[in-house]
């Protein structure tokens, strides 16, 4: 398994491989790069078909973290990490407590969070070890979802206003994919605006809520993406623009709060040849990260600001909607190429 040479290695700082064989834990932290600050990012519990595809992971996440560090505007590097193990099977304290040992080892370089597959408990547990945890005080701020969907809310008014001009949802008919701790919480915002929603949930009774609270239209799950609507806002899995989907996609914006919402680099390049707005993820949905970071800085918490903070999620990518088309490039390429310009500037003025 080549690491330097690997496809998704991208001058990584720091890919560290965990074993602990008394708990069973085996893991891997990767530091993408602390230009702008300590690297902050979730540990994620996942049983990998292979320990490649938990590298894969790891490199591609930890790079991910950078970006949406970056363009958030916050003063944190990128970092993941990921516990190779089925999450229903395989946790005890004695592996998070083994866990904790090694994001202990990073001195501080790399804090931890949670992520898919583990609980605010399981940080928790990681605590008992390590002080370099995030996102875990009782007293703090709490669920980030809130957070999160309101910067995908401002961050589709941005979108809705660069590519059809109108400054007002009312009347904008967005398609809705997943209505989980997200998705509730845009459609409560989107139906406030006076949007019409399509929505659609693995979970009935979660389509059922936002039918009867916010008058949307139930859809089915791979009806989904072929509706006349103006805004698709992917809130639910990754890789959901891909080869079977693009053809049928009809919304002219894709704005929505999932991860890794290309299948690959190229599907952002198609979306821009015909003509969609692509929202690029890793800056929508830094919503609840720039919360996160809030509490863990510690001092005290003021939700206003940090609200305000978040709106300026729209701003960004207006900037990156038009420098998409100075360049002629396809959003996601220009949104990668701004977050590189900052925290590659972060590099040179702590040389200087
Ligand atoms: P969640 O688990 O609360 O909700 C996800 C919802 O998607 C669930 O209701 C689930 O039933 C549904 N779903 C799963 N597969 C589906 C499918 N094929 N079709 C339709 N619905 C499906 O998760 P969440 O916290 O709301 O996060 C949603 C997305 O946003 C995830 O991709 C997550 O990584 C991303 N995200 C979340 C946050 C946050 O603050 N929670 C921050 C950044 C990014």
């Amino acid at each position: 398994m080549p690491i330097f040479a690997h496809t998704e290695f991208d001058d990584h700082e720091q890919v560290s491989f965990c074993n602990d064989p008394k708990s069973g834990l085996r893991a891997i932290i990767a530091v993408h790069n602390t230009n702008l600050g300590p690297a902050l990012g979730g540990c994620r519990m996942w049983n990998y078909d292979s320990d490649a595809e938990a590298l894969t992971d790891a490199l591609r996440l930890s790079r991910g973290m950078t970006y949406k560090a970056a363009l958030a505007g916050l003063p944190l590097g990128g970092g993941k990490s990921v516990i190779i193990g089925d999450p229903k099977t395989l946790k005890s304290d004695a592996l998070f407590h083994a866990m904790g040992e090694f994001v202990n080892s990073f001195g501080g370089n790399y804090t931890v969070a949670e992520d898919v597959g583990i609980t605010v408990g399981d940080v928790k547990t990681m605590a008992k070890i390590t002080p370099h945890v995030a996102g875990t005080s009782n007293g703090g701020v709490g669920d980030p979802a809130p957070a999160t969907a309101y910067g995908v809310f401002v961050g589709i008014k941005a979108a809705v206003r660069h590519k059809l001009g109108r400054d007002s949802l009312s009347g904008i008919r967005v398609a809705v994919q997943g209505l989980g701790a997200v998705g509730y919480y845009l459609c409560e915002r989107l139906f406030a605006e006076g949007a019409e929603l399509l929505v659609t949930d693995l979970n009935p009774k979660a389509v059922t809520r936002v039918v009867e609270e916010f008058a949307a239209e139930p859809v089915g799950l791979d009806e989904i993406f072929d509706q006349d609507v103006d805004v698709f806002a992917p809130c639910a899995l990754g890789a959901v623009i891909n080869d079977e989907t693009l053809p049928r996609l009809r919304a002219r914006v894709i704005a929505g709060s999932a991860n890794n919402q290309l299948a690959e680099a190229r599907h952002g390049i198609a979306l821009a040849q015909q003509g969609k707005l692509y929202a690029p993820d890793f800056v929508i949905n830094a919503g609840g990260l720039i919360l996160v970071n809030e509490e863990h800085a510690g001092g005290k918490f003021d939700m206003a600001m940090t609200y305000s903070h978040i709106a300026r999620i729209g701003d960004t990518l207006s900037e990156i909607f038009k420098l998409a088309d100075s360049q002629g490039t396809p959003t996601s390429q220009a949104a990668e190429r701004l977050a590189r310009a900052r925290f590659q500037k972060g590099a040179q003025s702590q040389a200087a």
